[in-house]
């Protein structure tokens, strides 16, 4: 006998509950949409979560990064260097600037940047020729900023933590310290994303948090078209009406309807997490003794956010596939980013990251969210195990 199944299972989906509906009700019948005091609720929350002195909240991830460029004053004469395993966002938000974007090729053990190759790269160009950073928390797994750190250092280089995929992540680092994702101890500024996949929705929404209060001052202006109303930052003072616009800036505020749903979400990030968990547990044991290769990282010291739950598996094209015959939409994160026509215009090529590469041929990411149930997940596993065999 065959199963029949009505289940239609994405790799990832918010939860929205009736606690979130009424807090965004709420905001709607308040006095502001925009600009309001869920917004500053939802940054002293979000710092508090992650443990930054700072946290301004934007439009988008994308935004987020876009800022941090900005207040890091990257421009034509500026080269950072990124992961090609990532969301194009965290590459372009250089080129925004008209900065050159030079990627390092990733440690195949972990997807993650490779700190030996950026190393290298370091060491074989002169010194003052990098500007920055930016390393990616990619799936949910922290890099190892402690190690990153002592590289800018060295180099002179600023870094932009991309925690998109990783807010409640953590590693510990050699002083045996707990340092959270985004806590800005080893990074200047640190990025999140609140689009419906990420671990808090708001529908679109961002974050950028900082222990450095320059920083965070240039953001707070640069997000509003750069105009500021400090009485202590004006150059001249008219009155109350006065403001100036100082700097070219953005329009790139979240509005507050979107931030109070930000702030119900973050109440539950942690009974969310303990979810993602339970279901990375599962993934782990059903597939331990079959050819599903797993990413290597000491698990001690290491906290996996799983945002993503990657695989590796040979045939990828051919279970991506069995998967959606049987309406389980598997993702591939990511096509290597220095393979976009867009980079290739640019001189990247293909063949240019053979690590990056090869771990793009074989990845996919399964059902990985909280409301994912325990039936739902047991049949993702079956169908897996029944195309690659036990
Ligand atoms: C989602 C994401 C972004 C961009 O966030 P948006 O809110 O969609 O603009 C940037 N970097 C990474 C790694 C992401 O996953």
């Amino acid at each position: 006998m065959t199963t029949t199944t009505t289940f239609s299972i994405p790799y990832g989906k918010q939860n929205i509950t009736q606690d979130d509906i009424n807090a965004v009700v709420e905001t709607l019948q308040a006095d502001f949409l925009t600009q309001g005091p869920k917004i500053d609720e939802f940054e002293t929350k979000f710092a508090d979560y992650v443990g930054s002195k700072y946290a301004v909240a934007v439009s988008n991830g994308t935004a987020a990064l876009h800022l941090c460029a900005l207040a890091l004053n990257v421009n034509e004469k500026s080269k950072v260097i990124t992961t090609p395993i990532t969301f194009a966002a965290s590459a372009n938000c250089i080129k925004y600037c008209g900065g050159e974007v030079i990627f390092a090729d990733i440690d195949p053990k972990t997807a993650l940047i490779d700190l030996e190759k950026l190393e290298e790269l370091l060491k074989s160009n002169p010194k003052g020729t990098f500007d920055g950073i930016i390393p990616v928390d990619f799936m949910g797994l922290p890099v190892d900023l402690e190690k990153v750190k002592k590289l800018a250092e060295e180099y002179g280089l600023w870094i932009i933590e991309d925690a998109c995929h990783a807010p409640g992540g953590y590693f510990i680092d050699s002083k045996n310290k707990k340092q959270n994702c985004g806590n800005g101890n080893y990074a200047d500024l640190a990025i999140f994303s609140f689009h419906p996949v990420k671990h808090i929705a708001s529908g679109e929404g961002g974050m950028v948090t900082t222990n450095d209060k320059n920083l965070y001052d240039k953001l707070i202006k640069l997000r509003t078209h750069g105009i500021t109303k400090n009485p202590d930052l004006l150059q001249e003072n008219h009155g109350g009406w006065y403001y100036e616009m100082q700097e070219l800036g953005y329009n790139y505020r979240i509005p507050d309807i979107l931030a109070a749903l930000g702030v119900s979400q973050l109440s539950r990030a942690e009974e969310m997490m303990q979810k993602r968990q339970e279901i990375a547990k599962r993934y782990d044991e059903a597939f331990k003794d079959t050819k599903i290769q797993f990413f290597q990282y000491p698990k001690d010291s290491i906290f996996h956010a799983y945002h993503l739950y990657v695989i590796q598996i040979e045939d990828r094209k051919g279970l991506y596939d069995y998967l959606r015959e049987n309406n389980i939409f598997a993702q591939v994160h990511y096509i290597p980013v220095h393979t976009m026509p867009y980079y290739q215009t640019l001189g990247h090529k293909k063949g240019d990251f053979p690590s990056a590469e090869n771990y793009y041929k074989s990845c996919l990411s399964l059902p990985m969210y909280p409301t994912l149930t325990e039936e739902e997940q047991n049949f993702v596993i079956e169908k897996i195990l029944e195309f690659v065999g036990k």
